[in-house]
């Protein structure tokens, strides 16, 4: 999936979610059922309304049964608990994302901590990131599993490697620094407070951004020959328009980078494919208890 030093995300989510529906078919099969992932959202954000109908399409294009709940904005953190509660006992319920953000009444953590981690498909709960954490298997966030197929689709070998990962989040910046280390890179994660953030960045054999900063990391920060992983999604004014750019700037750094993911079009189409393949895997795992 490299076009010259492009890493093209969007036709590698498309052969990802193949495999995922490979994957159902087989399931479905065997246990005579879909495999189920169950979306909530809470209130009317213009984005998650989006982002949670997109994740629902594409469970469905792939065989999975999608159901999206729709909450008002003014339910309460117990009503939404017990929503949660109904799908955690739902036998035919493999996985359960809540969109975020959510209101400002409702506390995040109770919530993602309330869902069940074998149904954790978001990879979010503090069970899940612990079994990460000690290297058992368990669910994984869906950007970080996109990021390691993106590298092991450009066929960089990770043993050995210095791989700078920018940003700390539990969401990305963590659990992508986790995997990179089951896969014996040498890691390095930084965040705001580091200091001489170019000349870390220079070290890295593999670098990974994910810190919601437009286009911070510059063509001097960058080793020749390394490879880039650019999460970041952030929405700038460009002549007018509002465009989408990362946390690299593309241009730039795509003249000294082995390879490189482009913003739209990189990472993001991968966390999508992935939340279908955690679903899977959940389906699965539960299959067989
Ligand atoms: P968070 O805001 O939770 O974390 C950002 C991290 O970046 C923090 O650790 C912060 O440091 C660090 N940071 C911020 N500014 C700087 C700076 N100037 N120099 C060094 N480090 C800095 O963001 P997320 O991890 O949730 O997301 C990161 C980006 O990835 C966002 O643009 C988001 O939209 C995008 N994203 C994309 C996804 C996709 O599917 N492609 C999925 C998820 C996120 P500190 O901890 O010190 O505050």
């Amino acid at each position: 999936m490299l076009n010259g030093n492009v890493l093209d995300g969007k036709a590698l989510a498309s052969k990802v979610r193949t495999e995922v529906k490979e994957r159902v078919d087989a399931f479905i099969s065997r246990h005579g059922r879909a495999p189920g992932l169950d979306v909530i959202l809470v209130g009317e954000n213009a984005a998650s309304v989006v982002y949670t109908r997109n994740k629902e399409k594409a469970a469905k294009e792939v065989g999975i049964r999608g159901v999206l709940h729709t909450l008002a904005g003014a339910t309460t953190e117990a009503e939404l608990l017990k929503k949660i509660d109904q799908l955690n006992r739902d036998p035919n319920v493999d996985g359960i994302l809540v969109q975020l953000p959510l209101p400002k009444h409702i506390n995040e953590m109770r919530v993602l901590d309330a869902i069940d981690p074998g149904k954790d498909v978001d990879g979010f709960h503090p069970i899940n990131a612990g079994l990460l954490s000690s290297g058992r298997p368990s669910l994984v966030p869906c950007t970080p599993m996109g990021c390691m197929r993106l590298l092991a689709e450009a066929d960089v070998s990770l043993e050995g490697a210095n791989a700078v990962v920018l940003g700390r989040s539990n969401i990305v910046g963590k659990p992508v620094a986790q995997l990179l280390l089951h896969k014996h890179a040498t890691v390095t994660i930084a965040h705001s407070r580091t200091r001489d953030l170019p000349a870390l960045c220079r070290t890295a054999d593999v670098l990974v951004a994910a810190v919601g900063r437009a286009e911070l990391v510059r063509r001097d920060w960058v080793k020749a020959g390394a490879v880039v992983i650019d999460v970041g999604i952030n929405r700038v004014v460009r002549e007018g328009k509002s465009v989408l750019v990362g946390d690299v700037l593309f241009e730039e750094v795509k003249e000294v980078a082995r390879a490189i993911t482009p913003v739209p079009g990189g990472v993001g189409p991968m966390t999508i494919a992935y939340l279908l393949s955690n679903t899977v895997d959940a389906a699965v795992a539960r299959a067989a208890t």
